[in-house]
């Protein structure tokens, strides 16, 4: 989908990284490219900060590689071209929002102005209080200016929206959409798949340190963008399983699970198979049932 002739602006290629026992990543490939918005979901522990971390040097692979530009993540020339808003980010408490501000951007090279900052961040009227005394939602919002006032090519954004309330949200997802329009490329790890489906064009899953689905939105959520068909039936799943479209067919419990591209050519079949057939149940999957049927297919192939 993204032409190979353009190197990602940040990669990791068989990342691999224990914490103690625990495999975090394992064998992880990932390419951030020139315009993309791309979200990084998992559940809780799949690796995500791990993989964000590696990415910006914060951790190192113990085997694989991390890059940034093409270079190391630690190097300055590449940390300067970034942005980064962390889950817990030490920030200094007794600073006022506009020093908070003018410190980070000193950072940089060619930073944006602190007006741009206030307007994309949402900051009116808080430039000069201090950051310890504002709200969990406010601070938020600083941290989300201080990851941007570099004017970076690229932002990390490690689960940027938890502990908002909607309306923040849906503002940082404005001030992320200005900031995609002028070119910046962003990497972004979440729990809401709203906001993967309102923000992103590439979506990375990982399930236990794994990358279990990766491509566009639209290709990761029509991988599941299926019907799942249940009915009370004798007939058999075997059989079922070969029919065109299907993808998948057996028995759960007394009930059979068909899995299909198109629903309704599949259930005629199946009515005509079987008229007393009964208890019929269509459902068909967004991204969410995309996200935890892809989790949930990984966790039973490695139970099998
Ligand atoms: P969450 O959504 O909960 O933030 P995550 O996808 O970001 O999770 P990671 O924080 O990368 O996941 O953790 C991956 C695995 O590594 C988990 O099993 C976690 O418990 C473990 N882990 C992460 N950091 C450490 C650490 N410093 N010491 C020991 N184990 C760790």
């Amino acid at each position: 989908m993204y032409p190979s002739h353009h190197a990602p602006l940040a990669h990791l290629k068989g990342a691999r990284r224990r914490h103690g026992a625990v495999v975090a990543l394992d064998g992880v490939d990932l390419e951030l490219h020139r315009g993309q918005v791309l979200a990084l979901l998992g559940a809780n522990g799949a690796g995500k900060t791990t993989a964000i971390s590696l990415l910006l040097g914060l951790l190192q692979p113990d085997a694989g590689e991390a890059r940034l530009f093409g270079r190391p993540p630690q190097d300055l020339s590449a940390r300067q071209g970034i942005g980064v808003m962390l889950q817990a980010g030490a920030i200094a408490d007794m600073l006022a929002v506009g020093e908070l501000l003018d410190l980070t951007r000193s950072y940089y090279p060619a930073p944006r102005s602190v007006a741009d900052c206030v307007a994309i961040a949402g900051l009116d009227g808080l430039l000069n209080r201090r950051y310890g005394k504002l709200s969990g939602g406010q601070q938020r919002r600083v941290q989300f200016a201080l990851a941007i006032c570099g004017a970076p090519r690229v932002l990390f954004l490690d689960e940027p929206t938890t502990g908002l309330d909607i309306e923040a949200r849906q503002g940082l997802w404005r001030g992320l959409r200005t900031l995609v329009a002028e070119g910046t490329s962003v990497l972004l790890t979440t729990h809401y798949l709203e906001e993967a489906e309102a923000l992103a064009d590439g979506v990375v899953v990982l399930a236990n340190g794994r990358v279990v689905a990766s491509g566009s939105l639209d290709e990761v959520r029509a991988r599941v963008d299926q019907r799942r068909i249940r009915c009370s039936t004798t007939v058999d799943a075997a059989e079922v399983a070969q029919w065109p479209r299907v993808r998948s067919a057996q028995r759960d419990g007394g009930r059979l699970e068909v899995i299909a591209d198109v629903a309704e050519d599949v259930v005629r079949r199946l009515l005509a198979a079987d008229p007393v057939l009964s208890g019929l149940d269509v459902s068909r999957a967004g991204l969410a049932e995309a996200f935890l049927e892809i989790t949930r297919d990984t966790s039973l192939e490695e139970a099998a």
